[in-house]
């Protein structure tokens, strides 16, 4: 299988010149948007998609969502759009057979409405919330429906914790069983990586954190703990997965273990490649 790794969203988070003085560590967090493309033997797929087609178009989409527009302070370049992006690279859009999704907020679900005919792959408890969110919070995520579109669903179920500690859902429906879902609650409720076995096995691991220094230690600055009381829903949940991520990077040091926006991460897999 081959596998495109593209920034599909840059974005500067709260990048105030005095904040950034104040707090060093924030001047450096530019953010990507790490999407991957996949050739597989059933076509194309897209693990996350970054922001759409209408994001750029009708900002009023995004301007609509205050905290992501004003935090994040996302770029809104159409040529980093996956749909222009898999052109660039020759292939055709209706050719993205399956996207699988690690959560549903707008940076990373914006792009579906751009590939219709694709499947849309999803834990149950991710749609469930989407579908009917349980307070404010999860209200406020979900809102803007800019899912709700003719893709196909499809739902899995996640039991057990069969995979260090993680439930592991495998056998996606059309897709390669190398290709599967690994349960990473917290950021969201039905927050999901996704494991990809390889000639060098790949683990995308979402939002569960945001970068690597979080993975790598757990003293780690004190804007990232910021970051997660803002972003993660279950907090408790969130850390008690990031404690389990620390435990498989240390053990399997040589794995390509990346999060969707850290720059630096994203860097390294294209040089990988
Ligand atoms: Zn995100």
């Amino acid at each position: 299988m081959k596998i495109h790794h593209l920034n599909c969203g840059s974005f500067c988070p709260l990048s105030h010149p005095i904040v950034n003085r104040a707090i060093p560590e924030l001047d450096r967090l530019n953010l990507v948007c790490h999407c991957l493309l996949i050739e597989s033997p059933q076509g194309l797929i897209l693990v996350d998609t970054g922001l759409g087609l209408e994001d750029i178009r009708n900002q009023e989409r995004l301007i609509s969502n205050f905290i992501f527009n004003k935090i994040a302070k996302p770029k809104l370049d159409l040529e980093e759009t996956a749909f222009m992006q898999i052109l660039r690279l020759g292939f055709n859009p209706k050719d993205v057979r399956h996207i699988i999704v690690s959560h549903f907020d707008a940076d990373h679900i914006g792009g579906i409405n751009d590939f219709p005919e694709a499947t849309v792959h999803v834990l149950k408890e991710e749609w469930e919330a989407a579908l009917h969110p349980k307070d404010a919070r999860e209200k406020a995520r979900y809102k803007g429906l800019r899912w709700k579109n003719n893709n196909k669903i499809k739902t899995y179920e996640t039991i057990g914790d069969d995979w260090n500690g993680f439930c592991k859902v495998q056998n996606l429906e059309d897709i390669d069983p190398s290709i599967y879902f690994i349960a990473l609650p917290g950021h969201t409720r039905g927050h999901a990586g996704v494991y990809i076995e390889n000639k060098k096995n790949l683990f995308f691991t979402g939002d569960a954190y945001l970068l690597e220094s979080q993975v790598l230690s757990e003293k780690y600055p004190v804007p990232l703990k910021l970051y997660e009381k803002i972003t993660h829903v279950h907090l408790d949940q969130a850390y008690a997965t990031l404690a389990k991520l620390r435990d498989v990077k240390s053990n399997n040091p040589e794995l390509d273990m990346f999060s969707s926006h850290d720059r630096e991460l994203f860097i390294k897999m294209m040089d990988l490649k």
